[in-house]
Formats: C-alpha cells, structure tokens, sequence
C-alpha cells in the first residue's frame, strides 16, 4: 500500500518503524515480549487477569457491585503498553488502533461475539478536550474495532461535564456527579446490547456511570472493552 510508504507502520509499544516481517503482529522483536495479552484467569466482572482459576472475582469487584454485565481488557497495563496507551491519546497513533482491535478478536474473539452486540459505544470526550486533541482515542479504537466486528460504531453517550468529581466528595456522592457527567445524545437509537469501549480500566466508575445513563435509556445489557486493564491481584 501506498500509504505504507508514507507513513509505515510502527511498532505499538516503541513507535520504531516495523520490519516487513513483524507488520502483520504490530509489535517489533524488543517489545513483543513484553507485552502480556490478557488471558484467563480473568475476574469474570471486570476481566482483570487473576493468579488462579479459584477465584471468581477480583479483589475491587469482591466488594463493589459494578453496574456493566461484563468487561475484558487486551492487554495488561504495564512495560510498553503505558506508553503506547499515552501516544494513542495525546500523539495521534490513530495507527496502533488496528493492532489493538486484532489483538482483541485474536484474545477475546469468542466473548465478544457471545455477548453479540449490537453497537460499539466509545466513552466520550468533553467537546472542549475533543477541540484541543482534535479526536477521542475510545472512538478511534470503538472504529477499528467496529470494522473487526462488522458493527455499527454509535456516539450514542455525550459527555456534557468537562471535569470529574472531586476525590474529597462521598463514593455515592461522586457516582452521583459522575453519572451526571453524561447524557444519552438525542438521536439515540434503540439497543439492547451494546458494547463500550475505553482505552484503560481503572476503578470502572466511569462505565458504571455511562451503564446507568444507558440503562435509563432502556439499554439493559451493556458489556466494556479496554485496550488495557491492571491485574487483579
Ligand atoms: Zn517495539
Ligand atoms: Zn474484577
């Protein structure tokens, strides 16, 4: 391809320019190594990878009920994926997104297909945050994803409050905010399945909040996918 001459691909995890050889994986020899795809165990709430198959849930959703049916990350937060993840965002490698949504068939392929969704959802940006970086690295990989799948990709969430609530509030107080940070936009279609995308899980306030604005709206099963996500132990 042209455009491969142009701009040739480069490796996710170090941005070097990828031999021929390693186009087809994303990742360059050095780097290869050092990324950890997700697999099982895997908290079945939040899909944090755990030490060993005898516990069910993660240390975080023994004790909080999150609000999303399901949630599964590509790969583990940590080497060079916590570099990639801030170029995606901030360096515009729209790029690294076609490796990600490969990634996530190749790993999770079969339980994004179970849960059949019906449209891809990215959590949005504030449209200040989207004139400043002039994309929404969610939705660039909700895209890539979208074209893996054959789905609709839908900005059916709107965030409508620039900043997060403040850590001094109350968790219910917090939730509460949070939740009000977003808003289903007008045009919304109706679903009743729909998958929501991230970059990186941290607490899952934020696709809790975005499940109650959601579930509102009459969408009952909402499941999330995250380029990456720590360990749950
Ligand atoms: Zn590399
Ligand atoms: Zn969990």
């Amino acid at each position: 391809m042209l455009s491969d001459v142009l701009f040739p691909p480069r490796c996710v995890g170090c941005d070097e320019v990828l031999a021929l050889s390693h186009r087809k994986l994303g990742f360059c020899p050095y780097c290869h190594p050092r990324i950890h795809p997700v697999k099982e165990p895997l908290c079945k709430k939040c899909g944090k990878p755990l030490l060993s198959q005898e516990a069910e849930y993660c240390y975080d959703c023994r004790d909080k009920q999150h609000h999303y049916l399901q949630g599964r990350g590509v790969y583990l937060y940590d080497g060079p994926m916590k570099k990639a993840m801030y170029r995606l965002k901030y360096s515009n490698r729209r790029a690294y997104a076609r490796v990600i949504a490969r990634d996530a068939m190749r790993f999770h392929g079969a339980w994004l297909r179970g849960i059949r969704p019906e449209a891809i959802v990215p959590v949005p940006v504030h449209p200040n945050k989207m004139r400043l970086r002039g994309y929404n690295q969610a939705e660039v990989l909700a895209k890539a994803l979208g074209q893996e799948m054959n789905l609709p990709v839908v900005n059916l969430v709107q965030r409508v409050a620039d900043t997060l609530p403040q850590k001094e509030m109350s968790a219910e107080k917090r939730a509460k905010n949070l939740k009000n940070a977003f808003k289903v936009a007008k045009n919304g279609v109706k679903f009743k399945r729909i998958l929501i995308i991230d970059d990186i899980y941290t607490t899952g306030a934020t696709v809790d909040a975005i499940t109650d604005v959601l579930n509102d709206w009459g969408i009952e099963e909402v499941y999330c996918l995250y380029g990456c996500i720590g360990h749950g132990y």
